[in-house]
């Protein structure tokens, strides 16, 4: 079975692995198409992010879905031939913060495609992959390229839920990559009033006018920037930070309202905040990692036509081109979520 598979930075190889055995209440997937994710190109850029670097061969991707080939013993539910989207959240469900219903902060997580522990957790992007039937949501009705959107589309159901309550509020998103444009859809089915979206590429914002911002402002362009939205204290309500660069978590708090909401989704390292401004104002900063029920929600609200990724599909490469695909999904010029198709 091929995969593709991680040495180092830039070392991005298709190795013969093992598909393991199928044990009881565990299901055999042919995988049909993987969407590259901003983690995973950190791995094939720079060899990890942070002080998470790949120590060994890792199995990378972690936005799959697939056709079920094989069920285990036990596995209700599901059926031979069914369409599925994988969710990569696997906790152990026994855990304190499981028991809490905190699962995306399970001690024990084994989300694919992740060096965070060692040995790796290897990932989805593999001909043949064997799951827990728990992981698997049917994805009738959908391209197996929308069911493969189901994990970015919950980590951006994740972050509008740590906003709190969306009806008529005004809402700014920074950084228009594809959790941006998730965001923008998710805060508009929510019910937001009022979306403007910032970033540096005219390519990705246009995208994200497509997607229902009401206006969308290039950073890059001296001529336009947030300054209309900085009097009497400030405009929006909410803002959601998916860039993960400092400079457009700075430029935007001027333009929050007194008590305003950050939701931080943007990984970006080590980022340094306007205390001063943000306390003068009374912001509310909210992390927000990952997902766990929204993985399923996610998918419902694509299969009910109320949220549509197709347009932020622009590429998909075959297994064989899949360092060209890599190489595109970086391109913020042209690229808003690059897949490969497995089989
Ligand atoms: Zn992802
Ligand atoms: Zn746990």
């Amino acid at each position: 079975m091929k995969s593709i598979v991680i040495h180092a930075a830039k070392d991005l190889r298709i190795d013969e692995r093992e598909t393991g055995a199928l044990g009881p209440g565990e299901v055999m997937i042919a995988i049909a198409r993987g969407g590259i994710c901003g983690s995973d190109l950190h791995y094939y850029n720079h060899g990890g992010f942070g002080d998470v670097r790949i120590r060994e061969p890792m199995t990378l991707g972690h936005e799959v879905s697939g056709h079920v080939i094989a069920l285990g013993d036990g596995v209700t539910g599901l059926a031979v031939g069914q369409l599925v989207a994988v969710s990569p959240s696997r906790p152990c469900y026994s855990c304190r913060y499981c028991r809490e219903g905190r699962h995306n902060h399970c001690l024990n997580m084994r989300f694919y495609g992740s060096a965070m522990p060692f040995p790796h957790i290897q990932g989805a992007f593999r001909e043949t992959l064997v799951a827990e039937a728990s992981q698997c949501v049917s994805a009738e009705g959908l391209t197996p390229g929308e069911a493969a959107m189901g994990e970015p589309l919950a980590v951006c159901l994740h972050g509008v839920r740590q906003a709190g309550e969306l009806l008529g509020k005004r809402v700014l998103v920074t950084g228009c990559g594809p959790i941006g444009l998730l965001c923008i859809l998710a805060a508009r089915r929510a019910g937001a009033g009022e979306i403007v979206a910032t970033d540096l590429s005219d390519f990705t914002l246009g995208m994200a006018g497509a997607a229902g911002a009401d206006r969308t402002v290039n950073m890059a362009d001296a001529s336009d920037d947030l300054a209309g939205y900085h009097a009497d204290k400030g405009h929006f309500d909410i803002l959601l930070e998916c860039s993960g660069a400092a400079p457009a978590l700075r430029a935007a708090i001027p333009a929050l309202r007194p008590g305003g909401i950050i939701v931080q989704l943007g990984l970006g390292g080590d980022m340094t905040l306007p205390v001063q401004a943000m306390t003068a104002r009374e912001l509310q900063l909210r992390g927000s990692f990952r997902f766990h029920p929204e993985f399923a929600t996610g998918l419902s609200l694509m299969q009910k036509g109320l949220i549509d990724v197709k347009p932020l599909i622009t590429h998909t490469f075959s297994l064989n081109e899949a360092v060209a695909a890599f190489e595109m999904a970086g391109d913020r010029t042209q690229a808003m979520k690059a897949q490969i198709a497995f089989n």
